[in-house]
């Protein structure tokens, strides 16, 4: 059968068709001035979303691991100390990739469930002046927990530390609120196929005027991912490469229906789709795995299982028997939880066929779930909020 249900993984997510046919185009010279007028509303688009007043929106032809990678080669040396909490898979996989390029990673060991612990980031910053950036995951995929980022802001400002804030924002941005400019963040690094809606394939980070400085200073070896390349380029309206110019396409585009909902009514659908999945986990007895609600991710919700079930086994059903992609629980959690992703182009209608298809799968495999007490708990949260109506009608 060639129909295709909806996705339920935090990312890659639904495409919106508008999207793909934006992203679907003949080949342009991206010399041309043709390539330029399409690049800039992009870049302007990502400077909005991101809310940055002041530095530089870098795309590159990459996915979040390669953002990741950009942000710290650009403005790092060999041996300079950076300091990272890890708590889940994705704050880990940061961190390997820091020490694999010859970084010192203070690391803040976390429980997983937990998100960045503002206190200990103040004290550890207070102790070691010469850490040179701090790294945030804004959204822990792994478990389904956000970080508090102004927190962190606000710690460093305490410590009085000059260090640089880099954050993770994959999983949020353009789903979650996101203050760059405000909450003082040097380097936030998104990737195309989470909040904004995209195939995957584009890095898409903002960079602060002091990150650019710092890139003066920075030794660890760069070529493709060089900022300094991209930057002299795109003052030209190109690229120092081939760009990938159908998902530059797509991206102006993206941030065109993002901004035709409103941002901060997209953030509220997030809000509601996350809340109503909350609601229906309540229903079948089963918690988030973030340790308490303010962590609440309103992007992936990780739903720990009861003890003796498996989440993998769900997830496995739910591919091979109904079409239905969930995700799996990763690393420490491998098998106690299982994932729902609800960014996106999603809906309230969207959202509970996932949760009525979980509840087959719990069926299926003997769990103890009444059928239809999650779909309901859910259905009587949707209905009593305002429905998304403004991107159901696109
Ligand atoms: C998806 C994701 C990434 C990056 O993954 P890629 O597959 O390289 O795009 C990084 N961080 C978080 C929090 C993510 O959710």
């Amino acid at each position: 059968m060639s129909f295709q249900n909806p996705v339920f993984i935090p990312g890659p997510t639904n495409i919106p068709e508008s999207v793909r046919k934006a992203c679907d185009m003949p080949t342009i010279d991206h010399r041309s001035p043709a390539f330029a007028r399409m690049f800039k509303p992009a870049v302007e688009g990502v400077r909005r979303v991101l809310k940055m007043d002041a530095g530089e929106v870098i795309l590159l032809p990459s996915t979040g691991t390669g953002g990741w990678e950009a942000a710290v080669s650009n403005t790092l040396s060999p041996g300079d100390t950076v300091l990272a909490a890890r708590f889940g898979m994705f704050s880990h996989r940061w961190i390997d990739l820091c020490q694999r390029h010859g970084l010192n990673v203070r690391i803040i060991e976390t429980p997983w469930g937990q998100g960045a612990p503002l206190a200990a980031i103040e004290a550890a910053l207070k102790a070691d002046k010469t850490i040179k950036a701090v790294l945030a995951t804004h959204n822990e995929t792994a478990t389904g927990v956000k970080s508090d980022i102004a927190g962190i802001r606000k710690a460093m400002d305490a410590a009085g530390h000059g260090a640089m804030l880099f954050v993770d924002g994959v999983s949020s941005i353009g789903s979650m609120p996101f203050e760059f400019t405000a909450w003082g963040v040097d380097i936030a690094v998104a990737g195309s196929q989470k909040g904004f809606m995209l195939p995957a394939g584009l890095a898409i980070l903002g960079v602060s005027p002091k990150a650019i400085a710092a890139m003066d200073m920075a030794t660890l070896p760069r070529t493709f991912f060089d900022f300094k390349d991209m930057l002299t380029s795109y003052a030209r309206g190109g690229f120092p490469y081939t760009p990938p110019v159908g998902l530059i396409a797509g991206l102006a585009h993206a941030i065109d229906l993002l901004e035709s909902e409103g941002l901060e009514n997209v953030y509220g659908r997030h809000h509601r789709l996350a809340e109503g999945v909350r609601r229906a986990i309540t229903a079948w007895g089963m918690t988030p795995y973030a340790a308490t609600p303010d962590l609440y991710s309103d992007t992936v919700t990780a739903v720990k299982v009861p003890d003796g079930c498996d989440g993998t086994a769900l997830v496995q059903l739910a591919a091979s028997k109904y079409g239905v992609a969930f995700g799996v629980g990763l690393g420490e959690v491998a098998g106690k939880v299982f994932r729902i992703g609800h960014l996106g182009m999603l809906t309230d209608v969207m959202v509970l066929s996932g949760l009525a298809t979980a509840e087959m799968c719990m069926a299926d495999l003997g769990w103890p779930i009444k059928l239809g007490s999650g779909v309901a708990a859910a259905q009587d949260y949707y209905r009593g909020t305002v429905p998304a109506m403004a991107m159901a009608a696109e």
